[in-house]
């Protein structure tokens, strides 16, 4: 089953049941997402667009509505199958790091027991992004915790987090973040410890003796 929009339209105008979940209505001039059998009037066809997947409606700033809860919609139950699929999948990649290093998507959709270019699709469809998207925002994630977490050397902190090196990891961080890895550690908010006053003497009337370190 691929995703159809022309069948979206029209399970969308009947507010078909049996496409309950199966897609999701977004509406542009409110920002809200609603499941196809939402009982609020219904928009102009031009303000809608239709995404596979809460996730994916969530993913691209929608809000749920309120009164069809499409967060709560149950998956169309041909779908059902395909979902825990891409769930396996997504837990491989985040906890298990199958993506990081020489790890490709053909390896990760052998381990799912479907092609490559399958898998890609239901990562489409039900989460909205690819796997190897997936595996970016997840070592980033993991990095971002190991900088704010541990006193770890970027170097270490790149390597752990799944980055094959630190200039791809430095690379990923200024396009996520808009700055360096190591930018974001300065910015927290208690230093461990403050062995050069660089910062402070820039500052008048902050004084070394008078820096408190923040405690954990
Ligand atoms: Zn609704």
């Amino acid at each position: 089953m691929s995703f159809d929009i022309t069948l979206c339209e029209t399970a969308w105008t009947a507010r078909d049941p049996a496409y309950d979940g199966a897609f999701f209505v977004c509406v542009r001039t409110t920002g809200i997402y609603c499941r196809c059998v939402c009982p609020v009037k219904q928009p102009l066809r031009r303000n809608v667009e239709f995404l596979p997947s809460a996730a994916a409606a969530e993913l691209a700033g929608y809000r749920p509505c309120l009164r069809c809860r499409p967060e709560t919609a149950p998956f169309c139950p041909a779908w059902k199958g395909t979902l825990t699929i891409v769930e396996k999948a997504a837990r491989l990649i985040r906890d298990e790091g199958v993506l990081d290093g020489d790890g490709s998507v053909e390896t990760l959709a052998e381990r799912v027991g479907v092609g490559s270019r399958h898998l890609t699709r239901l990562f489409r469809r039900h989460l909205g992004a690819s796997p190897i998207e997936v595996a970016k925002t997840a070592r980033v994630q993991r990095a971002k915790r190991l900088i704010t977490d541990t006193d770890l050397p970027m170097t270490d902190v790149a390597l752990q987090a799944g980055f094959g090196s630190l200039r791809r990891f430095n690379a990923v961080f200024q396009e996520v973040y808009k700055r360096a890895p190591s930018e974001m550690r300065r910015g927290r908010t208690a230093p461990v410890t403050c062995s050069h006053n660089s910062h402070t003497r820039d500052r008048k009337g902050l004084k070394q003796d008078h820096f408190v370190p923040g405690s954990t």
